[in-house]
């Protein structure tokens, strides 16, 4: 447990491209940074990228990678060199007293200096019923939502012309039987290459100069309501699925206006420089960028914001530096998939097991509590918390199991547990469904759930 008492040199809050290079040099720096990944607001730790299906511009990678590997990959160098990773949001922040002060749900952290790298997040469209078809039909995610199964050979629709909707409407069309592409101009935005593979796809519709103007259905949509420009009467179209792809806000609430912004909410820094209007406080990535926002910008800006901090500590005799026993950190070891469970290597007493085989086994023949997490492959929340989840597991020592079911091999299981987006998790016991979780929650939740199982039932 770190002691939050001591004032830390450098805290980085945010956990994309940016904030985790700005972990990895305070770190080679030997300032033991503190890195705030945030968990809900503004989005889940990782950042955009975490919801994004192959990152095909990233140097380094000729055959592209995807989001939640590459990030992970980012994660485990800044832990490798001697980031402290908190994962939780930071809620309020105070720039006005130094040492400067951030505090968290359960935290009072103090910092000589820090650098804001929290991003920007998907924006809503505040259509008349949003809030009601909110999972029920309605994503800002089509890489995690995309492989429910409602929206199999479904028409589905996505909202937007930059990138992002060009490639999600590219990735829908795996799933739905036809995508409509919603575009408010009469231009797409998006990249020439992303745009050529939008308009070489054959099941995708592209419908110009068209808003969306509301949803409809019964217990999952199942019609939009659109307006063409120039026409009087409105259109409908039968999906059911739509999906926003309409440009992000940056995640600054939490600054409280102490920082300057210019009038869309992005910090502004010095020209070119990661320099804020106070003094110790820098800005990376895209909370600060409504211009480039690309992971390579986002990166080199965390790597510029940590050498200005670093120089900042050591101009103004703040820094205390860590020494270390050797030069070379241990390297990282990565976690191999597991293998879907058959008759053959199936496992009774296995804390986390793959697949339906495993599943029904357990669900019909194990007294203890069941956890069954459903994912997608390029789920980048997935990746967040099936190690959270593990973690959990394994501190139970045996009294309870674990399934993972990916809901593209097993259409299915997900349709029999309702299941309508990923990460989806279910607790279970005596085959009764207990409790349900969607998204990405935090450790303790699941725990104390389980924990109330184990004490009902010795009792
Ligand atoms: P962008 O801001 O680039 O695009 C947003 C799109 O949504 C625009 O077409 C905009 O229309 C439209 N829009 C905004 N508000 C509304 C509204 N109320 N109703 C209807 N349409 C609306 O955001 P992206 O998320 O697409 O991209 C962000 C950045 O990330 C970009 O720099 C992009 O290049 C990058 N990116 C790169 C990817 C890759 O390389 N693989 C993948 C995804 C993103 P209008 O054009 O009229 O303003």
């Amino acid at each position: 447990m770190r002691n939050y008492s001591e004032i830390e040199n450098i805290v980085i809050i945010g956990s994309g491209p940016a904030g985790y290079t700005a972990a990895i040099y305070a770190a080679r720096a030997n300032l033991k940074p503190l890195l705030i990944t945030g968990f809900e607001k503004g989005g889940i730790p990782g950042g955009q990228l975490m919801t994004t299906t192959f990152v095909e511009n990233y140097p380094g990678f000729p055959n592209g990678i995807k989001g939640p590997e590459l990030m992970n990959l980012f994660k485990d160098q800044a832990i490798r060199w001697g980031t402290t990773l908190l994962e939780i949001d930071a809620e309020e922040i105070n720039l006005k007293t130094k040492p400067f002060s951030i505090k968290t749900k359960n935290e009072l952290i103090q910092a000589h200096s820090i650098i804001i790298a929290t991003g920007a997040r998907a924006n809503k469209l505040g259509v008349p019923h949003e809030k009601e078809f909110w999972s029920k039909g309605i994503s800002a995610c089509a890489i995690c939502d995309g492989a429910t199964p409602q929206f199999r050979n479904e028409e589905l629709a996505v909202i937007g012309g930059g990138d992002s909707a060009c490639e999600e409407a590219v990735y829908l069309t795996k799933f739905g039987s036809k995508v409509h592409l919603l575009v408010r101009s009469n231009h797409l935005k998006a990249s020439a290459a992303m745009v050529d593979r939008v308009k070489n796809n054959d099941q995708i519709m592209i419908h110009w100069e068209t808003e969306l103007i509301d949803v409809q259905g019964d217990e999952w949509l199942n019609k939009l309501t659109i307006k063409r420009k120039g026409q009087l009467n409105n259109e409908t179209i039968n999906a059911r699925g739509v999906f926003y792809a309409i440009g992000h806000t940056p995640n600054t609430e939490f600054l409280n206006g102490h920082l300057k912004q210019n009038s869309k909410g992005y910090l502004i820094t010095k020209d070119g420089r990661p320099e804020t209007s106070i003094d110790g406080v820098f800005a990376a990535g895209d909370v600060a960028d409504s211009e480039w926002r690309q992971g390579i910008t986002a990166a080199g800006s965390g790597c510029k914001a940590a050498l200005a901090a670093e120089r900042w500590l050591s101009k103004n005799n703040l820094a205390s530096i860590i020494s270390r026993g050797s030069k070379e950190p241990e390297k990282t070891k990565r976690e191999g998939e597991i293998e879907t469970s058959n008759e053959n290597n199936f496992n009774f007493e296995s804390l986390w097991q793959r697949g339906s085989y495993a599943l029904r086994k357990l669900y019909h023949e194990s007294k203890k509590p069941l956890v069954v997490i459903y994912t997608s492959s390029n789920c980048g929340p997935c990746h967040i918390l099936k190690p959270q989840l593990k973690r959990v597991i394994e501190e139970f020592e045996g009294k309870v199991q674990a399934i993972e079911i990916n809901i593209e091999d097993e259409q299915e299981i997900a349709k029999q547990a309702d299941v309508v987006g990923t990460p989806t998790v279910q607790l279970f016991k005596s085959k009764t469904l207990i409790k349900q979780w969607k998204g990405v929650k935090q450790r303790h939740e699941f725990k104390n759930a389980i924990i109330k199982i184990l004490e009902e039932t010795s009792k």
